[in-house]
């Protein structure tokens, strides 16, 4: 039997949140251990983020912030959590990664120190830093740099958390604090060796990231199947606003995946024509091509219904050869080697799943409702989003939780010195059966797709439902016989996570933002 491993604090994720609060606990003397179920620490969606992360432009206040926030969520945020990310946010972007960090965000000339304020859509005022398009993976960068040098942390890569380590009773032997349910740790699988370790920690943080990879196409890495939901959610940790999934409007349309063209490209001037080069957004909505995400997305897949195609365009071939190059190198890059010259051409675009808006719910410092546990990230809701997310404020909130969750945790672990005796899993021997593990994807994704999508009604939802349910009680029979392994346990959240987003918007009877219900 592998041993247990002890630890003050153990985060599951290596993204932005995770990464953050690791280093935030660290710096003040807790023992860290991260894990992330890839074989790099590069992993999750953060190192893809292209738009860039919302600062303070120019006769911006946390007032306006707040105000395009609300509006973006289509009123529906929790309004401590919107106050403290727009007091704080732009505190922390220059105390964290501009200063300690000492990240390049682009000047607006070469040379000198004004920052470039871009656009995204919904945004009142030009407030996104950006490192070109490419901010997240610069950010991860020198973040990773910071981790792979601390001496209080610990890396464990090709690590898959399985589930959490929870008391949910009385224990005779554990202090009265724990006279109600707590967080102990998890367990976790090596995807390397097979091995399965308990990790004990006073402190579990949550931090594993999106959920798109259970809809048939989306913007999210393959990570991101929606574990951290499933986990919170079999040990009856309370979620919330599951039901608003954001498409993003504008992925390339191509055989091999849903490549991301960022919003800012629209900021830049970029505009969305249908087959017959016509212009179409400003018949939906005021702000035309930079009206809130979930409107757009939703115009796009109307105009495609009606003139029956399968995607639209998005111009940019306005804008000259080298300023495309130089402002947007990696689209230009990604769109190019996908036989696509933007420079010449408009690109084709089709909206995918991009970001979940509800999650594990916590409060201004990511506690969840179970005790010793935190969630931070996209797995989160702070309630920041409400019922939609506004452009780059997804990489804000998790450097802000991300801080504020390791500091809560410096200062609060003191008296959580109790760990109930842990039982060995015995494994079973039998092997997966893959060809199975894939097909049960397809069925979830198209599920999910088809029933759960941009626009949904009762009869699609009910009938997901059904199709879920079959599908994960099929899903846990297997889990039980079989030896466990890192797609199994990825198939068996994905599904849960499933079902979780499914049963909420069942219960959701209106329309609001990304939640749309058409009879
Ligand atoms: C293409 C793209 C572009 C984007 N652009 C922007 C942008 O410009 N601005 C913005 O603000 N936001 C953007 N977003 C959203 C933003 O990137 C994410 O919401 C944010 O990075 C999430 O960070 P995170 O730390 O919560 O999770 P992630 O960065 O996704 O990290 C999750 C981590 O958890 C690990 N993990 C998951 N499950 C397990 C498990 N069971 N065991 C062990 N490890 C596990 C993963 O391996 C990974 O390390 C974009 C997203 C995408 C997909």
């Amino acid at each position: 039997m592998v041993k247990p491993v002890k630890t003050d604090v153990v985060i599951i994720g290596s993204g932005l949140a995770g990464s953050i609060a690791a280093i935030t606990a660290a710096n003040e003397g807790k023992n860290v251990i991260i894990i992330t179920k890839t074989k790099n620490l590069k992993s999750g969606n953060s190192p893809y983020a292209q738009g860039g992360i919302v600062y303070k432009g120019k006769l911006d206040n946390q007032k306006k912030l707040k105000k395009d926030i609300m509006k973006a969520g289509a009123e529906h945020c929790w309004e401590p959590a919107v106050d403290l990310i727009s007091k704080q946010g732009p505190k922390l972007v220059k105390k964290i990664l501009i200063d300690e960090l000492n990240i390049e965000f682009e000047k607006k000339e070469e040379g000198k120190n004004d920052l470039d304020f871009t656009l995204e859509a919904a945004h009142s005022i030009n407030r996104i830093i950006h490192c070109k398009d490419k901010t997240g993976n610069v950010i991860q960068d020198k973040i990773f740099n910071k981790l792979k040098e601390h001496q209080n942390i610990t890396i464990y890569t090709n690590q898959t958390a399985i589930d959490l380590l929870t008391l949910t009773h009385h224990s005779k032997n554990s202090l009265d604090i724990y006279r109600k349910p707590a967080c102990f740790g998890i367990i976790s699988l090596d995807n390397q060796n097979g091995n399965i370790i308990p990790i004990y920690a006073q402190k579990t943080v949550l931090a594993t990231g999106g959920l798109g990879q259970i809809y048939l196409h989306t913007t999210n890495t393959r990570e991101s199947t929606g574990d951290g939901i499933a986990m919170a959610w079999r040990a009856g940790v309370r979620c919330i606003n599951l039901q608003y999934i954001q498409f993003h409007p504008t992925t390339l349309y191509c055989d091999q995946d849903r490549f991301l063209i960022s919003e800012s490209l629209r900021g830049e001037g970029g505009v969305l024509i249908n087959d017959k080069n016509e212009e179409f957004m400003h018949q939906f909505h005021p702000q035309a091509n930079l009206a809130p995400r979930d409107i757009v997305a939703r115009s796009i897949y109307q105009t495609m219904l009606k003139n029956n195609r399968p995607c639209v365009f998005l111009d940019i071939t306005n804008k000259n050869f080298n300023w495309i190059k130089n402002r947007f190198p990696s689209i230009y890059k990604n769109t190019f080697i996908r036989g696509i010259d933007m420079t010449k051409k408009p690109i084709p675009v089709v909206p995918a799943v991009h970001y979940s808006c509800g999650g594990i719910k916590v409060d201004l410092k990511g506690k969840t409702s179970l005790s010793r546990l935190y969630a931070i990230g996209e797995v989160a809701c702070t309630g920041v989003h409400g019922a939609n997310r506004l452009a780059s404020t997804s990489l804000l909130e998790s450097l802000v939780w991300g801080y504020l969750s390791g500091k809560d945790i410096v200062k609060s672990s003191k008296k959580d010195h109790y760990f109930p005796p842990y039982l060995p899993w015995i494994d079973e021997t039998k092997k997966i059966d893959r060809s199975l593990i894939s097909k049960d994807w397809l069925t979830l994704k198209n599920t999910m797709w088809n029933y759960v999508g941009l626009i949904r009604n009762r009869h699609r939802l009910q009938r997901a439902q059904t199709i879920l349910k079959h599908l994960m009680t099929e899903i846990d029979d297997y889990y039980y016989k079989c030896k466990l392994s890192k797609e199994i346990i990825e198939l068996r959240n994905g599904v849960q996570t499933a079902v979780a987003i499914t049963l909420a918007a069942l219960e959701t009877r209106n329309s609001k933002g990304t939640h749309f219900l058409k009879k």
